[in-house]
């Protein structure tokens, strides 16, 4: 184990926000000096060459490398919150006045498709259409977590 420096510069520290206990346990930091570099608490030090991938780059291959299965667990989630999303957005539609016929074809499914996977009943969380303003709070909200979550399957989160 290598532990990062004590001085709490936490701007040389580095952690992926990703919440999956197995990455969780590789923080980076950087290491001062000629034999500096970017470094991590398992161990690993990168390549200290100031023409190469930026240092924190570096750190973050080292733990999709490390950790490689990763990316599935975060495009999983990914996945997860945008049928969450999604179903949401096919509720609010429904709020809204909008047939199946139009749902469907929107969601690229048939109408029969459509149906079975959210014709249940309205939740009580989607806003008023009587209520323009929390109605677009309501889509602006939605909008941001799913750019936040592609953005963070990118890894440059
Ligand atoms: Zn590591």
């Amino acid at each position: 184990m290598t532990t990062p420096p004590a001085d709490g510069d936490r701007a040389a520290t580095w952690r992926l926000a990703a919440g999956y206990p197995p990455a969780d346990d590789h923080e980076g930091f950087l290491i001062g000096g000629d034999d500096g570099g970017p470094a991590c608490t398992c161990g690993w030090r990168g390549d200290p060459e100031p023409d190469g991938p930026d240092l924190p780059v570096q750190w973050r291959r080292h733990v999709y490398s490390a950790v490689p299965e990763l990316p599935v667990w975060e495009l999983a989630e990914v996945v997860r919150r945008a049928r969450e999303l999604l179903e949401q957005s096919v509720q609010r539609a429904r709020t809204r006045g909008a047939s199946w016929e139009l749902i469907s074809k929107a969601a690229g499914i048939s109408r029969q498709a459509a149906y079975a996977q959210w014709g249940g009943p309205l939740r009580d969380a989607v806003p008023s259409p009587g209520d323009p303003e929390t109605y677009q709070a309501f889509s602006d909200e939605l909008l941001s977590e799913a750019r936040r979550m592609l953005f963070h399957a990118r890894g440059w989160e």
